[in-house]
């Protein structure tokens, strides 16, 4: 892929991404992701986003950028410490923009994204960085694989915490599904005094950076409220629905969780 490759004549650095010109970048980064809508010409007036700098430089000017983290006692520069908590959501490690094989934690998979600034791994079409929330907007942007942080967590209406490193499947039995016993699923037990809730209920899929569940036929349904919405509506079966941050799923009859997360597109 043409964002792994190394650009003639520039050198590796740390981060990878700052000593390449700008136009390279550009260049780069539309072969890598022709998704991407174009940048509108100058004097475009685009709803939802500040109108772009038509001659932004490739760095930021001093009063753009955030204040400096405190320097440490010992004086070691601040990329090189230990983040602060090593949660799930701890920085990634850098990857340069010719590291073929960043390593992979155990679990999570490889997907395209792309650094802020302080060098957290986002979705793409991030407008915001989900980690720090510095605008995404005004980097030039070279997306690379990465392993993929949590995409959020499932909370339950019994109080568990559910992070979203992997596909997680629900039922009364989800030890006994397939998709759990070749691996591809972690079991997520959920069961009812009615026992309204299948064996194999339903999947929360991760795919790429977006979160869907899938009704896999069960008896009494799911049913997902969007956020902000009155009503649960009932998903066809074996369809993958994405879920929005906020989200509510119902399995069967009564139980329900949300999907939370901090990335937004
Ligand atoms: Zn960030």
């Amino acid at each position: 892929m043409a964002g792994e490759r190394p650009v003639a004549g520039e050198r590796p650095v740390a981060g990878g991404v700052r000593a390449v010109p700008s136009e390279q970048l550009r260049t780069m980064l539309d072969e890598a992701a022709p998704a991407l809508p174009p940048a509108p010409p100058p004097g475009t007036p685009v709803p939802e986003r500040p109108a772009p700098r038509p001659a932004a430089p490739a760095r930021p000017t001093t009063a753009e950028r955030p204040p400096l983290p405190p320097t440490p006692v010992d004086g070691s520069p601040a990329a090189d410490r230990a983040p602060a908590a090593g949660g799930p959501d701890r920085e990634p490690e850098r990857v340069s923009l010719i590291r073929k094989h960043p390593k992979r934690r155990p679990g999570g998979p490889q997907v395209l994204g792309v650094n802020c600034k302080n060098e957290h791994f986002n979705d793409p079409r991030a407008h915001y960085c989900a980690v720090c929330g510095i605008s995404m907007l005004q980097l030039t942007l070279s997306p690379f694989h990465g392993p993929r942080p949590p995409l959020g967590v499932l909370l339950l209406d019994d109080g568990q915490t559910v992070p979203l490193e992997v596909d997680h499947l629900i039922g009364r039995r989800p030890e006994r599904a397939p998709e759990v016993a070749e691996g591809r699923a972690h079991p997520l037990r959920m069961t009812d005094a009615e026992e309204s809730i299948s064996r194999r209920h339903v999947l929360v899929r991760l795919e790429e950076w977006q979160v869907n569940v899938v009704d896999l036929g069960s008896a009494n349904g799911t049913a997902i409220r969007a956020p902000g919405a009155a009503d649960f509506v009932r998903l066809p079966a074996d369809t993958p629905v994405e879920l929005a941050p906020g989200a509510a799923v119902r399995v069967g009859l009564t139980r329900t969780f949300r999907f939370e997360s901090n990335r937004k597109v």
